[in-house]
């Protein structure tokens, strides 16, 4: 199987070369930060007059500044006229409102509600140990709480805040029993600032950091045909991505005990997980959100744990997708394959057969992308299996 060629169906799973479809809890910085450009760019590239931006809002990342958009009325109480207005300059990547409500802007804490709290500081009842002392992005993590007041406290990662990420800063229970209880922690692509965790029990408060190194993979220069690029204006890709993100959003009980297994029998493309890439020569750089397991059309595909399957069906880009919602955040999910066995409702154990590898969708030979996503977020495959949680 020509390596390219993956990289090429792998690199269209994360976005348009030059344009960013705005998703939940994206802000101006954010969307700024990730792509390499300033926020005065994102918003004379988009004629922005303020810092609002609306799920599933396609922002230009580079190039020439859009046409001046309609006026700034409220998109709710646009008449059919307006509307027409807006969509006047519909190329692929002008404005597209899904209805959704506007993203709100969370802005970063200063670095001084960033700062841990002194060595020692402890909350009674409660011990807190991180399991990764040294972590790269892309990780999924497990904090340990134990003691008797441990089921008792609530943990969040302030350090999200104001960065891409869905979700920021949300207030987690930990879950487990019997003195015993666990926090899942994730590292978002891009990022290399330290996570800071902030846990707490009535007014008493520890906050502590983690350190995050850089993934050391050298970018890689793609230059898309764009004939392939054309792919992703199907009209069902908007519909992908909202039933792929309203799945993001589930918070269902966790019902995995066992650790998480393979899901093929055979090996992944090893460097493939958080790859970051430019579509166009000077372009924003995108992470590749999955592991590729290259396998002949027709390998059966199994459950990496216990779940609910949450999607099976055919999708623009994903091909037949299979998710499975695991519990606590996490969803599995399966792309590209030539038959699935599942279908949305059902309760699945781990190792039983979901699907089929194949190539459908955006995929450029028969594989399967595999993705680990923690309250939304991907994480690398490969710290799952045989890992994380239980150990
Ligand atoms: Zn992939």
């Amino acid at each position: 199987m020509n390596r390219r060629m993956f990289l090429l169906a792998a690199a269209l799973l994360t976005g348009v070369a030059g344009a960013y479809t705005v998703q939940k809890g994206d802000t101006l910085y954010s969307v700024a930060s990730a792509n390499g450009i300033t926020v005065d760019e994102l918003r004379r590239l988009n004629n922005l007059q303020d810092n609002t931006i609306s799920l599933g809002q396609v922002l230009r990342l580079s190039g020439t500044p859009a046409e001046a958009a309609a006026p700034a009325a409220p998109v709710s109480a646009a008449s059919p006229k307006n509307e027409k207005a807006g969509s006047a300059s519909a190329s692929p990547i002008s404005t597209v409102n899904t209805g959704l409500p506007a993203a709100k802007l969370p802005d970063a804490l200063s670095p001084e509600q960033l700062v841990p709290t002194p060595p020692g500081t402890h909350i009674e009842g409660v011990d807190i140990s991180v399991a990764n002392t040294r972590l790269v992005m892309g990780d999924a993590f497990v904090m340990r709480l134990s003691g008797p007041r441990a089921g008792d406290v609530t943990v969040s990662f302030p350090s999200e805040l104001g960065e891409n990420v869905r979700r920021p800063n949300e207030i987690l229970r930990p879950v487990g029993a019997a003195g015993e209880y666990r926090i899942l922690g994730r590292v978002v692509l891009g990022k290399t600032t330290p996570v800071v965790y902030q846990v707490k029990l009535g007014d008493q408060l520890v906050r502590g950091q983690i350190p995050v190194a850089n993934l050391d993979q050298p970018i890689q220069h793609l230059n898309l045909p764009p004939k392939i690029g054309g792919l992703l204006k199907d009209p069902g890709r908007a519909a992908e991505e909202k039933t792929v993100e309203n799945v993001y959003e589930l918070r269902t009980p966790q019902v995995w005990s066992k650790p998480f297994a393979p899901a093929l029998n055979t090996r992944a493309v090893s460097s493939s997980f958080g790859q970051p890439r430019t579509y166009v020569a000077g372009g924003p750089v995108n992470y590749h959100y999955g592991l590729d397991y290259p396998a002949p059309v027709g390998t059966a595909v199994y459950a990496v744990n216990d779940g609910t399957v949450v999607i099976a069906s055919k999708f623009p880009v994903r091909g037949n997708l299979v998710a499975i919602d695991h519990g606590n955040g996490v969803i599995s999910m399966y792309f590209h394959q030539s038959k699935l066995l599942v279908k949305v409702g059902d309760r699945v154990v781990r190792g039983q057969k979901v699907g089929l590898v194949g190539t459908t969708g955006l995929s450029a030979g028969p594989h399967l992308h595999l993705e680990m996503r923690v309250r939304g977020e991907g994480t690398n495959p490969q710290d799952w299996i045989g890992r994380i949680w239980p150990r």
